[in-house]
């Protein structure tokens, strides 16, 4: 036997993940890591990771918890669980109750262990984000995939939940729902939010409501679709994006009692996994949910900029003769450049990957291709996450501005500007 050089496994490894390989948004973060490292310019709107600081009165309240070193119950510490209960019936008027909420690393873990332990097809929109197939795939679970159309601005209608269901009716299921949505930006209205409860009702699905991006509706005005489905609706949440903690690893989920056997069965998997979430950013967490004014001050300013920077961007991209939604809230925007498929193709590209890795190339913009959300390969759709920009300095200059004003071309180029830098270069790259 020859000596091996070192790749080739000694010992046959039957890996476990089907196929799949690391998830596209960590994968876009590491390139543009290491292309900065190697001394390139590039511009991140890969990875969707909050600007923002976190607020400061939740930093100091993790200074004062260093000290916090038990393990804390597997469903999370109750103060926690307690504050996101009155967060929630503050913002939503729905009432939840704390011995029905899981804390846990993330919602993302969450989300895992919850497929985990249903046994049900899993219904998910085509686009939305990339880990919810990936996940269904790990622990083979069939995936139903709704399509959405960019002419309805990607939201789903009851009619196409209805079609899938009608087929099987008695077939469990989880859907799973996140607005304003990654990777567009899109929300909805409550009428359509009522339609779909209805729907969902219908057919008893199990609804994972993922409202990550909630306090981030642009104009503070999220619904929860648990208003008109509680008894179905898991409300998903977290730190990471509202309070720009992703890193904190801090995510929740808040069960009807209805569904509270679900719950129980995480908690077993969580119990002989992950045991608890970090107790110190469980007690930091707790002043996150409590809120108050400088809070509300920190939301009211981080979605001013992102309102303005998003719609700006939207329209420079549709001038250059892309299509895409205005978002409503979060920090993506999903353009399809397929009105310029044709001058496009003459380069050479003809799918979403060889737009996102032939423009990363030619200007060093990295963005994350539509086939990642689930689109059609050849569709030539991109997710742009607008987030490359000093968020502190950002939050500075437009607390010195009065609220009522919206914020102007000036102050995006002067504190947003690898952002604007980055769309002037993919306008005019895209019709060179
Ligand atoms: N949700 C973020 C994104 O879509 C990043 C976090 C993650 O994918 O784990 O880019």
């Amino acid at each position: 036997m020859g000596a091996s050089n070192g790749t080739e496994p000694l010992i046959n490894l039957n890996l476990n993940v089907r196929g799949l390989s690391q998830s596209a948004t960590l994968r876009i973060n590491e390139l543009s890591r290491q292309l900065m490292r190697d001394g390139h310019r590039v511009y991140r709107l890969g990875l969707g990771q909050s600007p923002f600081p976190v607020p400061q009165v939740v930093q100091d309240e993790l200074k004062n918890n260093t000290h916090q070193k038990d393990y804390l119950p597997v469903l999370g510490l109750p103060e926690l669980r307690e504050s996101i209960i009155e967060h929630i019936r503050r913002h939503q008027g729905t009432t939840y109750t704390a011995d029905n909420v899981m804390i846990g690393p993330g919602s993302k873990e969450l989300m895992f262990i919850l497929q985990l332990v249903y046994y049900g097809e899993l219904l998910i929109l085509t686009p939305s984000w990339v880990s919810y197939g990936p996940q269904a795939t790990i622990i083979g679970h069939h995936i139903q995939w709704i399509p959405t159309y960019a002419s309805d601005d990607w939201r789903v209608t009851p009619e196409a939940i209805e079609r899938i269901c009608r087929t099987d009716p008695s077939r469990p299921r989880l859907m799973i729902l996140n607005y304003p949505a990654n990777p567009h930006g899109g929300t909805y209205s409550e009428t359509e939010l009522q339609a779909i409860a209805e729907v969902a009702a219908r057919y008893r699905i199990v609804l994972l409501a993922d409202e990550i991006y909630g306090h981030l509706h642009h104009e503070g005005k999220h619904v929860s679709i648990s208003r008109f489905y509680p008894e179905g609706t898991i409300i998903s949440g977290g730190l990471s994006k509202w309070c720009g903690a992703g890193g904190w690893r801090l995510g929740l989920f808040a069960f009807p009692p209805s569904l509270a056997a679900l719950k129980d069965a995480m908690a077993v998997v969580a119990s002989e996994t992950y045991t608890s979430t970090s107790a110190p950013i469980q007690y930091a967490a707790v002043r996150a949910f409590r809120g108050g004014i400088a809070l509300e001050q920190y939301l009211q300013h981080c979605r001013r900029i992102l309102r303005a920077l998003g719609r700006t961007m939207t329209e420079r991209l549709r001038q250059a003769g892309a299509e895409l939604v205005t978002p409503a809230g979060a920090f993506y925007l999903f353009p399809d450049f397929g009105p310029l498929a044709g001058a496009l193709q003459a380069r050479g590209i003809t799918t979403s990957e060889e737009l996102c890795s032939r423009l990363i190339a030619e200007t060093g913009v990295a963005v994350l291709p539509g086939s990642a959300f689930g689109r059609p390969p050849e569709e030539l759709t991109a997710r742009l996450s607008y987030v490359d920009f000093d968020g502190a300095r950002a939050l500075c200059a437009s607390q010195e501005i009065p609220v009522s004003e919206p914020l102007d071309g000036r102050f995006l180029t002067t504190y947003c500007q690898s952002c604007m830098d980055a769309t002037d270069l993919i306008c005019r790259w895209v019709r060179q």
